[in-house]
């Protein structure tokens, strides 16, 4: 086994003994309550799980008030965030294990992603926004290469990219097209934008919006009538909207 494997099934038998040793450790203090300090400690970490629970279900609830009000409470966005990051993927698998299709889950969750940053009505100003697109948008024997410069697209109309581009001119908005999560976080680290409109398939967005952080981003679903990742299309006038959205701040 070369180097680069062995971390990692030394960090999960690393891992499996840390459990090991929290369950252990679980049981010495629930067996042993009469000693003082095990009192304080399981106390401890009984007020350290009450408080996360608690918080967790108040980003919940917040984010029910937000799209019941069309309006969030900034002070709970953090909350917000915090608990759409740790119940993500305990929702997706819950889904899973109840037979429902996980692509039915991302595009709910895109959906109350966008419903959330509709109602924070938090002005993005122009030039502060990225319209982040796919390269599978691009026809797929089209010979520039779009991806290290959008300029290189002749603007033929064979793809959506010729409208994309006029899009991104008139409301004066940076566009790049990402080859996938790793380029996509790269863009935003560098362009660093207040708003970003991203377009792409249910899993690319969801993760997306997930590692876009505090940056709100309005998600816009392609459509794959080839199949995934070739000749994809996007609606222009739901890209405009949502820009529209990002820009006015949910009017
Ligand atoms: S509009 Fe034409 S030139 Fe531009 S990316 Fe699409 S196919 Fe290529």
């Amino acid at each position: 086994m070369n180097t680069r494997k062995r971390l990692y099934v030394g960090l999960l038998v690393a891992s499996l003994f840390f459990l090991a040793g929290l369950l252990a450790g679980g049981w010495y203090l629930l067996t042993n309550r009469n000693i003082m300090l095990n009192r304080v400690i399981l106390l401890a970490a009984l007020v350290a799980v009450v408080s996360l629970f608690a918080v967790i279900a108040g980003g919940i609830l917040a984010i029910v008030v937000a799209i019941a009000r069309s309006k969030t409470i900034p002070p709970f966005d953090g909350i917000m965030r915090l608990a759409n990051q740790v119940l993500f993927p305990v929702a997706v698998f819950l889904g899973r294990t109840f037979g429902i299709d996980k692509e039915r889950v991302w595009r709910s969750f895109i959906a109350v992603n966008n419903s959330l940053v509709r109602a924070q009505k938090n002005r993005v100003p122009l030039y502060k926004l990225m319209i982040l697109v796919p390269h599978c948008l691009q026809n797929s024997e089209c010979p520039h290469k779009i991806t290290a410069n959008i300029n290189n697209c002749k603007k033929c109309g064979k793809c959506c990219i010729k409208d994309l581009i006029e899009l991104a001119d008139r409301y004066r908005a940076t566009l790049k097209v990402a080859t996938g999560g790793t380029l996509a976080r790269k863009y935003i680290s560098e362009v660093r934008p207040q708003g970003v409109v991203a377009i792409a398939c249910e899993r690319d967005l969801s993760q997306g919006i997930q590692d876009a952080g505090v940056v709100p981003v309005m998600g816009v679903l392609n459509s794959r009538p080839n199949g995934p990742c070739l000749n994809t299309e996007v609606s222009i006038d739901e890209v405009e909207k949502a820009i529209e959205t990002i820009l006015k701040g949910g009017t």
